[in-house]
């Protein structure tokens, strides 16, 4: 391979719709209205409607949209939140930085979505929300969990950083949004997200008008009318310039899905019936957008493979290595290992191979054929 192989590709993704980014950049940096300007105010319009959701608030990233969620949703020190053991770090980073206590879930082998069988047995009286992660673009199956948090009185807040145009299939058959589907929906523009922006970007999502007031207000200063400080708040906001490129990045958000899709159509036929790695598998109640393609790597072969693959200039990742249970700076909260097997195995299994909206059917047939290379050649 001349080209170097990378796991995404923003640089030819922008030569594609380069005049239409520098076109809407160049007149947002002449406008000069740098914070709030008109583009943010066109993006929450396409936000909305892109997802068919009564409300969107933008936000400086998706961190902060997690925290600007719990705030906005009221919850107080010492309040439980359960969440996935393995996820981003971001999703249980707010929860304990907010004094909340997370209240860790294993996750299904299968889907990589909390288990939601498991799921009431983690409710107590203090549980105030549940933080289900569509992670590496598939949903979690939201019916389950929606009842689960209707019965109890919780809130749920859908982390949909890795999900952005995902949709969710309900039993009946029809379809609503990843972010939508819940209490509340947060996700990122950070560049390699399926919605990237030039730097670092959020929102969130509801259809609740008085849940989209409060968090508006906390993104902004706790402030409703300029100098009135409501309540306590962050400083939290969507650059201009960064929404003039999700306004034109937005209008192509299904075809880069579409993209993805198609990368992973053809990882799963060339590599199904291959033993030793697992493919990803979809949900039923979801369609997957592919923020990542993650396999499994059966007999502790994951770390030698990602090797073997480095070896041929293959670019690999694993989300992620540690569980969050077992992170140092999660060790107050007094969880072992083995508390959570399914996460700890995953931890050692999983593997993602370059997936983006600019793959070129060569490169991938060589990546393919690498991977095919280390499990049939004998070492
Ligand atoms: C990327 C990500 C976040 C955080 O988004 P930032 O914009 O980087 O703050 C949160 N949760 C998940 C699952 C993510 O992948």
């Amino acid at each position: 391979m001349n080209e170097k192989i990378q796991m995404v590709d923003l640089k030819n993704q922008y030569l594609r719709i380069k005049e239409e980014i520098d076109q809407s950049l160049l007149s947002a940096v002449a406008e000069t209205a740098y914070i709030n300007g008109p583009q943010v105010k066109a993006f929450i319009e396409s936000l909305k409607s892109f997802n068919r959701v009564q409300h969107a608030v933008t936000c400086g990233n998706g961190t902060d949209a997690l925290q600007i969620a719990m705030m906005g949703l009221g919850f107080k020190p010492g309040d439980e939140v359960i969440v996935p053991a393995f996820t981003y770090i971001a999703t249980v980073e707010v929860i304990a930085l907010l004094g909340l206590i997370p209240k860790f879930i294993d996750v299904r082998p299968d889907t990589f979505e909390l288990d939601y069988e498991q799921l009431e047995s983690k409710i107590t009286d203090k549980t105030v929300g549940i933080v289900p992660v569509h992670l590496f673009g598939q949903c979690s199956n939201m019916e389950a969990i929606n009842a689960i948090a209707a019965k109890y009185g919780v809130s749920v807040i859908e982390d949909t950083a890795q999900a952005m145009g995902a949709e969710y299939i309900y039993a009946d058959g029809h379809k609503q949004f990843a972010g939508t589907v819940g209490t509340i929906g947060t996700t990122s523009f950070f560049p390699s997200k399926n919605l990237g922006c030039f730097g670092d970007g959020g929102a969130l999502l509801t259809n609740d008008e008085t849940l989209a007031q409060r968090v508006h207000m906390i993104a902004n200063h706790g402030q409703r009318q300029k100098y009135h400080h409501e309540s306590i708040g962050v400083n939290s906001r969507l650059d201009t310039v960064q929404a003039a490129i999700l306004n034109v990045k937005i209008n192509h958000l299904h075809e880069y899905a579409r993209a993805r899709q198609a990368v992973a159509a053809k990882y799963d036929s060339s590599l199904d019936d291959i033993k030793g790695i697992s493919i990803p598998v979809r949900a039923n109640y979801s369609t997957h957008v592919f923020n990542q393609y993650t396999c499994k790597i059966a007999n502790n072969r994951r770390d030698a493979f990602k090797a073997f693959l480095q070896e041929r200039g293959v670019p690999s990742m694993v989300y992620y290595p540690i569980p969050v249970h077992l992170q140092q700076a999660y060790g107050q909260y007094g969880y072992n290992e083995g508390d959570f097997p399914v996460s700890e195995q995953l931890c050692r299994d999983v593997i993602s191979l370059p997936i983006h909206t600019e793959m070129k059917e060569e490169i991938q047939d060589y990546i393919i054929e690498q991977v095919k290379a280390f499990f049939t050649d004998e070492h």
